[in-house]
């Protein structure tokens, strides 16, 4: 699969009758793409693959899932963003290989960093070499696996959030409130929950969620633990929302996962959206907590959505009524 012909599948969407809008843009000024299904209105969840180069496979899934759920009208009491590929100058080093960089000077020091091959088909970081799953601001260079130097994968960036793509996900967030995160990586069959420091209740939610997630799935459900950085460690930590990563592909499988895998790995996810919808739903009924109409989107401009009170208002909510209570709907 080349770079383009990842594009055109999430391009394709649009003549399917969905919507595509830009989440934001990557550090060489591409779009993020992403789109909406359900309703604007009520609990929002979001979905995001492709944030490390190499993992394209998780795109193709989110395309599927977005086509069927458009489809077959089965998203009620909300709505679901997907975000289809956050790293796409990653996804062009990896797919089309290093000489679709068109500054030499960048290219060579890519090839550096890469210990001096060309090939970049393994290649997970951005263009700056930084790592984004690794770049927010939760704990930032906390990991056990963390490198301080630009590098093909684990570099965390000079500081919190410096790149453009992580910046625009984080507004994006902001801007669309989601009330859950889903982040499809590959590979290992395995859902990631929780964040060191996250409260007790925060965590029994969570796992209770996970649960429902990992029962659909068939992949086991692990506490997250030596892990820093990532979008799924931000949503937890600064949003206090139940957040996931989910990782596809058996373990087995060398990089990247190629596209033959899919109709094993969609078939595995196809509920994981509305699963994760439905009981993002519960667990807002249970902080009594109504998000205001979202009447977002298009053309990637920030058009006013972003409320400076948004985070401190959903912080109270969760302080005022307690967490998610177990089995009390
Ligand atoms: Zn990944």
């Amino acid at each position: 699969m080349t770079y383009q012909e990842l594009i055109n599948r999430i391009v394709q969407l649009q003549e399917e009758g969905l919507e595509l809008f830009n989440a934001g843009k990557s550090v060489l000024g591409k779009n993020i793409l992403a789109t909406h299904v359900g309703d604007y209105n009520g609990t929002q969840i979001l979905i995001q693959g492709g944030i490390h180069a190499r993992e394209y496979i998780t795109s193709l899934l989110l395309v599927e899932m977005a086509r069927n759920l458009h489809n077959n009208d089965l998203v009620h009491n909300g709505g679901i963003y997907f975000v289809f590929l956050v790293n796409p100058d990653g996804a062009e080093i990896a797919l089309d290989g290093i000489d679709s960089v068109d500054c030499e000077i960048t290219r060579n020091y890519l090839i550096m960093a890469n210990n001096g091959s060309t090939d970049f088909s393994k290649y997970k970081a951005n263009i700056n070499l930084v790592d984004l799953n690794t770049n927010f601001d939760a704990q930032w260079g906390g990991g056990s696996q963390n490198v301080f130097c630009p590098a093909p994968e684990n570099f965390v960036g000079f500081y919190p959030n410096s790149e453009r793509e992580v910046q625009s996900l984080i507004n994006f967030t902001l801007r669309t409130r989601p009330l859950l995160t889903i982040s499809y990586h590959s590979k290992g069959n395995i859902i990631y929950y929780g964040f060191d420091g996250e409260s007790n209740e925060n965590i029994a939610r969570d796992q209770s969620i996970g649960e429902a997630l990992s029962e659909s799935t068939g992949y086991p459900l692990v506490f997250t633990e030596n892990s820093t950085g990532g979008y799924k460690d931000w949503c937890i930590n600064t949003l206090k929302i139940p957040a996931y990563t989910i990782e596809v592909g058996d373990d087995s499988l060398p990089h990247p996962i190629g596209e033959e895998y899919l109709p094993e790995i969609y078939a595995r996810n196809k509920n994981v959206p509305l699963i994760a919808l439905e009981k993002a739903n519960e667990y807002a009924k249970e902080i009594d907590f109504t998000l205001p109409n979202v009447q977002n989107r298009s053309n990637g401009k920030n058009n006013g959505l972003y409320e400076r009170g948004y985070l401190a208002r959903l912080q109270s909510a969760y302080e005022r009524r307690g967490s998610y209570r177990r089995g009390n709907r």
